[in-house]
């Protein structure tokens, strides 16, 4: 590393801290924002996307270079809205005081839970989603009343630009900050001593942010990845169960956490599962290289990491099914075409590792039995698809496998629902945002014991054995009997 590095380093790490510092002041000075400055905050941030939509839905298609403004829209703007709107709307019902029940030997006093904010939240940005994954945990952090420095991608810089110009423009600079930057200031970044610190990436990075806020004691919240599988019972219509795969599967062309990554087929129907995928592809993308409804794959690493990932299978016997609707060629751009693959194995990558674009694995199964085992026997994953009409079969699934959310006959759709918790479990991640989670992750509860004038302590204390001590130890012991 040269001197010059070195001081840039320096810089950049004092920097953030005078940040951090900046805030934490302020938030010493304003502990406790009330429900209409919280409100007013979340209106503030609902303005300012509605004032950028274009900007930012031109500044995601250039990190792409070649971005769906509709997925833009649909996936990242309107979710971030919601969560505004959903936040506002109960924020007021979870900033409550609650009561809870007090023992027999706290007679006379008070019991509660106050929610008090945390203080300053970091929250870690990937390129996938590179405006919803930097602003729904923003929407969770400022509902609990906190302040939040934002991480914004390196492969998303342009988004991160204006994503900064308009967070700057709305906020004071002790309420949000953005920062931009690599890997260099990613990593002083998450060694900063935030009060919570929000992690969304991959599970490799995942370990070694978790290391770094382990030395300041940060609690931490990983959305991370993994391998999503789908499993198709025998009885479900195949046509169906393609169709509705492959609307999810299309969508930022499969790089989305909770993308499908592989579907288990009933053995005898491998093939129908690929023609049905296929068809329903093609028709919701007849053409991709010049399709703007495609969106490409974010850098050249990324594209040229898919494309080993297809050459490993089919060295190791798979059969690719390249889906080009319209015989396209695809040198001018990093758009790919989806992959259908059958004839997969464990020693692929393939079926090693998270995929994260438009490859599409096909595993056949022959009982249920045996597709649940081969989900349990690897790392439980951020979501699992099950269709199947029976509710009986369905909730077997839901019992017997674990992963960070579920679909039963639909992919992905559980990610926008504000009023469910989202997050990963074991190698997917951990803890939740959104929903009432969301807003106790970003909060302390706080027990909060209130005596009154009343002091039964005086009564029953030291010397033990006295009159009052014995009543109270007489009835307990009765209370507590062998059940
Ligand atoms: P990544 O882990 O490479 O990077 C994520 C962020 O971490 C970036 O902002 C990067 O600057 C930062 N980073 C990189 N190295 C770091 C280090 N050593 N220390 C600290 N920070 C570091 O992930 P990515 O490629 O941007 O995103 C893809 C991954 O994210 C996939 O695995 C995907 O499944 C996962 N993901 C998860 C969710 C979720 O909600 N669970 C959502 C989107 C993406």
């Amino acid at each position: 590393m040269s001197a010059k590095t070195v001081i840039e380093l320096d810089h950049t790490e004092n920097e953030l801290r005078v940040t951090l510092s900046r805030m934490r002041q302020a938030y010493t000075r304003q502990p406790a924002p009330t429900d209409k400055e919280r409100i007013d905050r979340l209106n503030r941030l609902h303005n300012a996307v509605v004032d950028y939509k274009d900007r930012l839905i031109a500044a995601a298609d250039a990190d792409f270079n070649g971005r769906s403004g509709a997925e833009t829209l649909m996936l990242e703007l309107m979710p971030v809205l919601e969560g505004i709107r959903y936040n506002r709307k109960n924020l007021r019902k979870w900033m409550k005081q609650s009561r809870r029940h007090t023992p027999l030997m706290l007679l006379g006093a008070q019991t509660k839970v106050h929610y008090q904010p945390l203080g300053v939240v970091g929250i870690v940005v990937p390129w996938n989603f590179p405006i919803f994954l930097g602003l729904s945990p923003l929407v969770g952090a400022f509902a609990a009343g906190n302040r939040a420095m934002i991480k914004a991608s390196e492969f998303a810089p342009r988004t991160g630009d204006v994503l900064k110009e308009m967070l700057a423009e709305t906020f004071s600079e002790d309420e949000v900050a953005v920062v931009t930057g690599g890997v260099e200031v990613a990593t002083e970044f998450t060694r900063l001593p935030f009060d919570h610190l929000v992690f969304t990436g991959s599970t490799q990075v995942g370990r070694i942010v978790m290391h770094a806020a382990a030395d300041n004691l940060t609690p931490v919240t990983l959305e991370l990845g993994g391998k999503s599988p789908a499993i198709i019972h025998d009885s479900f219509p195949i046509e169906e169960a393609a169709k509705r795969i492959a609307f999810g599967k299309g969508l930022n062309a499969g790089q989305v956490c909770v993308s499908p990554d592989y579907i288990l087929v009933p053995r005898g129907k491998v093939d129908a599962f690929a023609d049905a995928f296929i068809k329903a592809f093609t028709k919701h993308y007849p053409s991709l290289a010049d399709n703007a409804d495609y969106t490409s794959i974010i850098t050249d690493r990324q594209h040229d990491r898919l494309l080993d990932t297809v050459r490993d299978a089919e060295e190791k016997g798979a059969t690719v099914m390249r889906v080009n609707p319209a015989d396209e060629r695809f040198d001018h751009t990093r758009k790919l075409p989806m992959h259908v693959i059958k004839d997969v194995s464990d020693d692929m990558r393939v079926m090693r590792e998270e995929i994260f674009g438009p490859l599409l694995p096909l595993v056949p199964y022959d009982t249920l039995d045996e597709a649940i085992a081969y989900v349990n026997g690897r790392d439980r994953p951020l979501a699992l698809y099950y269709f199947d009409w029976d509710r009986g079969r369905a909730e077997r699934i839901l019992r017997e496998t674990h992963s960070g959310g579920v679909c039963i006959n639909e992919v992905m759709t559980h990610t926008i629902v504000d009023d469910m918790p989202f997050g990963g479990v074991g190698p997917s991640g951990m803890g939740h945002y959104h929903g009432k989670e969301g807003f106790l992750n970003f909060s302390k509860a706080k027990g909060v014991v209130r005596k009154g004038r009343l002091d039964g302590n005086a009564l029953i204390g030291a010397p033990w054995g006295n009159r009052y001590f014995n009543l109270f130890v007489t009835f307990q012991l009765r209370r507590f009997r062998k059940i």
